[in-house]
């Protein structure tokens, strides 16, 4: 069985101790496929790194919500040169987080609208970030519909949402989120969307899944984010490892 954790932070910190041990550990163990995702200018560049030591790791550069409030235009000529690179797979995470709202929302969503239409102009999709924001994010899904595809990672919207999102063409994605006590809502819009919509992360080295929650999590707890899948969705575990790396490698375009 294999899995496709699409969403980690594997230049974060807290790996500095063992990430040379743990992510080779991970490929055996089944982890078959990562994406490690950048935050800004240094944790993209150190997840091209990471892609490019190790053969099962994608990297997706991007400046995350809460790091935009200097960005420049210089900087996103930097994500456009970095994104040529071979393993890179995606433009992220990228979005609105209006939970800690660090940076104004006005700067949010233009750095969000210029990431946007650097996606459309290189054909690439996108890693979402949205956090008590769908309202706005929505709005730019729709104004580039037709010209970026792109995932909600750790999506925390509505059934009615994943649902249209997935009519544009968008897929969703779950975390250990869906694990929770009080999971009810990421659990009626893992029911609403088709199988062949979902993607499985962990947002390591945060959000670690039921019995690991409040530890420093990793791709080897992504699993649990299937179970839980496969109980709502009456599938196999197996079926849903299988579907969700198929629509990972699908939506990322890798060929392996
Ligand atoms: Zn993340």
């Amino acid at each position: 069985m294999i899995f496709y954790d699409t969403h980690a932070h594997y230049d974060d910190g807290r790996f500095d101790s063992d990430r040379e041990t743990l992510l080779p550990e991970l490929y055996r163990q089944g982890i078959g496929l990562i994406n490690t995702i950048g935050t800004d200018i240094p944790s993209s560049r150190a997840s091209i790194a990471l892609a490019e030591q190790y053969p099962f790791i994608y990297a997706v550069v991007g400046g995350w919500p809460g790091n935009v409030g200097d960005m420049t235009e210089q900087d996103l000529e930097e994500y456009r040169t970095m994104a040529s690179h071979e393993k890179v797979v995606a433009i992220g995470e990228i979005g609105l987080d209006y939970y800690y709202d660090d940076v104004p929302r006005e700067i949010q969503k233009h750095w969000f609208d210029r990431q946007m239409a650097l996606a459309a102009e290189l054909s690439m999709p996108v890693v979402v970030h949205d956090r008590d924001a769908h309202g706005d994010c929505m709005d730019m899904v729709r104004k580039w519909a037709g010209q970026v595809k792109g995932v909600f990672h750790c999506f925390s919207g509505s059934a009615e949402m994943a649902v249209e999102l997935t009519k544009l063409g968008w897929y969703v994605s779950f975390t250990g989120v869906v694990t929770f006590k009080n999971a009810r809502r990421a659990l009626e819009a893992v029911a609403a969307v088709s199988t062949d919509r979902i993607m499985i992360e962990t947002d390591a080295p945060y959000l670690a899944p039921v019995p690991y929650r409040g530890r420093r999590n990793h791709s080897g707890y992504v699993p649990e984010v299937a179970k839980k899948i496969a109980e709502i969705k009456g599938l196999s575990l197996e079926e849903v490892a299988r579907i969700t790396t198929e629509n990972g490698k699908r939506f990322f375009r890798i060929s392996e």
